[in-house]
């Protein structure tokens, strides 16, 4: 990966965080030094940071199709789900107390729905198929009288899979139940406009579109009920308060509006590179699986599933040749868990444990492909070979 400062070595991790991108360092350095103001202050100092925190949300809203009064600034894409999820239950305790979801979603939504749970309201998690799509008519079966808000993840950040969010959007209006989506995989990445979505809340993180870390956004749709749990100075609007965090909004404003800039472009660039690597791979290991839908996929995903090798054990194998990849799994008291992602498209806790998630993003070249094809197939035949003794 070469860019202006940074370190060597292939990263294909993109999906995880990405690097800053140098103009959106650029933007926010005068944002933490001379412009240091509280925008809640009248005077100038304030203003001035007042002023650049509106213009960031006129990118954020731009990049989404959104107005500007509907982008609420989080501290990122979990309290963003957790935002709306907690926002809306108790603003429609009266009307209802379900909430339906899918099991394939990011653990700041699962963990969030588990909490609510423990307050006593339901929640359905339903299934998905062996490429991780989720059957919109599974929606509409699961919807009663006291549903209060559908939450579906835009797209998959393990494996890649985007999710028919407008047919499930269609079925949310039908019976009148707000649909929230997790977007922080595909906004910057693919076209995104809540409108054309027909989405009634949205969770945008700036880190994951070359942004800082610690920044991101709730979209809420003019008009919707919503009861804020962030309370104190009355910031953005009394829906999450708390001092603005000034430069890393700034960063997010100008890594939206870059964003927007190469859409199309990078989008063509990812999906071929993408399709170069799940093809290479496919053709230089036996027994490789590719995990997630062959085109309903994001540009930059490649999560694949190789037989009789472990993942985390290849993981530090490629870290020492430098380059970065990721598994699904987690580590909680020293055991592996293998991701909820790929237990609930059907494979079974081993296969699970055999996945490797290759992300690629603005900075992935062609030849750090080839490298990657070249280093890989050695390296699953000696992990098998010594897994077989
Ligand atoms: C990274 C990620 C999040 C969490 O966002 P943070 O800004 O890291 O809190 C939520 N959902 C998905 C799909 C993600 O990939």
């Amino acid at each position: 990966m070469k860019r202006d400062r940074g370190r060597e070595g292939i990263y294909f991790d993109y999906a995880a965080t990405t690097p800053v991108h140098p103009e959106v360092i650029r933007a926010m350095e005068p944002y933490l030094s001379e412009i240091f103001g509280n925008p809640s202050s009248p005077h100038s100092f304030g203003q001035e940071a007042k002023a650049a925190v509106e213009e960031a949300r006129a990118k954020v809203a731009q990049l989404i199709g959104a107005r500007e009064e509907e982008v609420i600034f989080t501290s990122g894409g979990t309290e963003a789900n957790n935002l709306a999820l907690y926002g809306v239950a108790y603003a429609l305790r009266q009307r209802g107390n379900h909430i339906i979801t899918s099991s394939i979603e990011h653990h700041s939504v699962l963990e969030a729905c588990n909490f609510l749970e423990e307050l006593g309201l339901e929640v359905t998690y339903l299934p998905v198929d062996g490429y991780g799509l989720l059957d919109p008519e599974d929606v509409r079966k699961a919807i009663t009288p006291r549903t209060v808000l559908i939450s579906i993840m835009h797209a998959n950040n393990e494996v890649g899979t985007i999710e028919p969010i407008r047919e499930v959007a269609s079925i949310a209006k039908e019976y009148d139940v707000y649909l929230h989506t997790d977007a922080v995989q595909t906004v910057g990445h693919i076209p995104v406009n809540v409108n054309d979505l027909g989405v009634d809340l949205m969770s945008i993180s700036a880190h994951k579109l070359y942004g800082p870390k610690g920044v991101g956004a709730l979209y809420v749709r003019k008009g919707l009920m919503f009861t804020p749990f962030v309370r104190g100075g009355g910031q953005e609007k009394g829906r999450r308060a708390g001092t603005e965090n000034v430069s890393s909004i700034v960063g997010f404003g100008r890594a939206c509006e870059l964003a927007l800039q190469d859409l199309e472009g990078e989008m063509k660039r990812l999906t071929a590179l993408r399709d170069g690597l799940i093809r290479g791979l496919l053709e230089r290991i036996k027994g490789i699986h590719l995990n997630g839908h062959p085109t309903e996929r994001l540009p930059g995903n490649v999560n694949v599933r190789i037989d009789s090798v472990e993942a985390e054990t290849l993981l530090l194998n490629l870290d020492l040749e430098g380059i970065a990849v990721s598994t699904g799994s987690a580590c909680s008291s020293g055991d592996l868990e293998p991701s909820h992602v790929l237990l609930a498209m059907g494979c079974s806790p081993e296969e699970a444990l055999s996945a490797l998630r290759l992300s690629l993003g603005r900075w992935t070249t062609q030849e750090e492909i080839d490298r990657f094809l070249e280093v890989l197939p050695p390296l699953v035949q000696r992990l098998r070979a010594m897994r077989s003794l």
